[in-house]
C-alpha cells in the first residue's frame, strides 16, 4: 500500500475477486451524446445542484466546435466562482450534467468537489473492448485514497446495480469493476457460461456486442 492509499486495482481486487486491469494513459472522455447520457444516467435528479462545484470545467475534456479544452485543465471562461460566461455558454455545458446531477441513488455527500470523486458516462471513440464504448467511469480527483471508505462504497453499490459497465481511474490506471471480472472474461471470450451466469453474460452481451 503508498502512502497514498491503495491503488484502484487493489479495491478493485478486494471487492470484486475478478478484475479486468488496463495500465493506461489518463484517456478523457469525449463528451457523450447527450441522448444516451440521459438513457444510462437518468434525468437530474429534482433538488440537486451544482451550487460551489466547478469540478466538470477542468477535469473533463471538452472537444466541440464552441469550445476546446484538454482534460485536467481550467476552461478559460471559469472565474474561480462558476462561469464566466453563463448566459451564453456552450449548448454542451448546458445539457451535460455528471451521475451525481443525475442519479438519485447516489448518496447526496457524493458532489464531486466534496467527495474527490467525478461520476461521469463516458463515450470511447475506439474501444478496446464491448463494455469501455459507453460505461460509467469514476475519477478519483485526490489520489487513491478517494476510493476508500464508506462514501465511495455506497457510491460503488449505487453504479454496480445496472446493465452499465463501471470502471475505476486515478489518472493513470483504469480497472473495469462492473460487471466482475469472470462475467466480463466470458463477455470478452465468447466461451459458454455456466448455467449459473448464462443469463447475467448474454444480457451483457446483447446490450454491449455492438461495441465489441
Ligand atoms: S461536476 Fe457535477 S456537480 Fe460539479 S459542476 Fe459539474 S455537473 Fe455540477
Ligand atoms: S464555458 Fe463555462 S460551463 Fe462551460 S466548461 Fe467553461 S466555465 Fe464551465
Amino acid at each position: 500500500m503508498s502512502p497514498r492509499g491503495p491503488s484502484p486495482d487493489a479495491v478493485a481486487r478486494r471487492r470484486f475477486p475478478f478484475v479486468i486491469f488496463c495500465a493506461i494513459p489518463h484517456i478523457p472522455p469525449m463528451p457523450p451524446p447527450i441522448d444516451l447520457e440521459a438513457a444510462f444516467l437518468g434525468p437530474l435528479v429534482a433538488g440537486r445542484t451544482c451550487g460551489d462545484c466547478t469540478i466538470c470545467c477542468t477535469v473533463l475534456r471538452i472537444d466541440t466546435a464552441e469550445l476546446d479544452k484538454p482534460a485536467g485543465t481550467p476552461c478559460v471562461h471559469t472565474n474561480g466562482l462558476g462561469c464566466a460566461i453563463h448566459a451564453t455558454r456552450p449548448q454542451l455545458c448546458r445539457a451535460w450534467f455528471c451521475g451525481w446531477r443525475r442519479m438519485a441513488t447516489m448518496p447526496a455527500a457524493a458532489r464531486p468537489d466534496r467527495s474527490g470523486l467525478l461520476v461521469s458516462l463516458d463515450y470511447e471513440k475506439s474501444p478496446r473492448n464491448c463494455l469501455e464504448g459507453v460505461a460509467i467511469v469514476v475519477r478519483s480527483l485526490t489520489g487513491r485514497a478517494a476510493f476508500e471508505g464508506r462514501l465511495a462504497e455506497d457510491l460503488l453499490d449505487a453504479l454496480c446495480g445496472q446493465l452499465v459497465p463501471v470502471w475505476l481511474h486515478d489518472g493513470a490506471q483504469k480497472v473495469l469493476v462492473h460487471p466482475d471480472g469472470e462475467i466480463a472474461a466470458f463477455i470478452f471470450s465468447g466461451e459458454p457460461p455456466p448455467a449459473d451466469l448464462r443469463d447475467e453474460v448474454a444480457a451483457w452481451r446483447s446490450r454491449y456486442a455492438m461495441f465489441g
